[in-house]
């Protein structure tokens, strides 16, 4: 077992990759935190943790709120005494709205959830790094957080500051024994998923998307593993970088 006795934090872990993950860190010997919005999806995987002999909480977080973070890293510490390893994974799509239709609005939600929430939990389990002189980070970022045409400005350009985030983190923490790696999943097969696929009225930014090859759609699970690579010991000399995993989709 790669994770024994670890606490992990895993944000948006009710559904997709956050679930995925949740569950192969449970079964690598982490105790889970699986924090979502959604108490009962979350209590649901933590059910089926548990039903395999792991240890898990469900926690109702949401990580645009800061307040939340807190009561999710908070209880993380009362319950199993420390973090060893956060999953920044909880994340909204913008529905491929294009730079000219954009609100303030959508750029606002899709920020706070997707690149300010992983910055305030960071921000909150970097001290407990810190004292111990350890600790993890793995960001779910995206292919579009790398490339200018998977998705709407908003989320766009939300990824991509997780990915500039990532690489300040894991270079700045570097000598304390902190590592902060991203992930840019390809089109995976998820609630989000869906609609990264789907049709669309927009013209050029959806469009796009869909012209581009794509060998195929990917699980979750697929993107869990990489997850494991990046919390686990196996990748104590990777730091500060985005791991993309998206069978081919990107590498023209
Ligand atoms: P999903 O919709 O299946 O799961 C996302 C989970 O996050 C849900 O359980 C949802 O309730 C939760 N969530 C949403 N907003 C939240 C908030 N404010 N606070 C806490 N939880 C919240 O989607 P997924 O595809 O598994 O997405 C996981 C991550 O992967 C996201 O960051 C997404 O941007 C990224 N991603 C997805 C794809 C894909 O094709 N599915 C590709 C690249 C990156």
């Amino acid at each position: 077992m790669k994770l024994t006795d670890k606490v992990a934090v895993v944000t948006g872990a009710a559904s997709g990759m956050g679930k995925a993950i949740a569950e192969l860190y449970a079964a690598e010997g982490a105790k889970v935190v699986v924090a979502d919005l959604r108490l009962e999806s979350a209590q649901e995987v933590v059910t089926g943790i548990e039903g395999k002999g792991g240890q898990a909480i469900a926690v109702v977080a949401n990580v645009a709120i800061e307040a939340d973070i807190q009561h999710m890293i908070d209880t993380a510490v009362e319950q199993y005494g420390t973090v060893d390893i956060l999953v920044n994974n909880a994340g909204i799509m913008d529905n491929f709205v294009p730079a000219g239709e954009l609100t303030d609005e959508l750029w606002d939600r899709v920020f706070a959830v997707n690149t300010t929430g992983p910055m305030r939990a960071t921000r909150k389990v970097l001290p407990i790094f810190l004292e111990k002189k350890s600790g993890v980070i793995v960001n779910v970022a995206s292919a579009g957080g790398l490339y200018g045409s998977r998705a709407g400005a908003a989320y766009t350009a939300a990824k991509h500051a997780v990915v500039g985030f990532t690489k300040n983190v894991g270079f700045q923490y570097a000598t304390s024994g902190i590592r902060c790696n991203a992930i840019a999943p390809g089109g995976v097969a998820t609630n989000i998923g869906t609609s990264m696929t789907a049709p669309n009225e927009f013209g050029m930014s959806r469009a796009m998307v869909g012209m581009q090859v794509n060998p195929r759609v990917g699980g979750p699970e697929e993107i869990a593993k990489v997850a494991l690579f990046l919390a686990s010991d196996d990748s104590s000399f990777v730091n500060g970088t985005v791991v993309t995993a998206d069978a081919g989709w990107t590498a023209y």
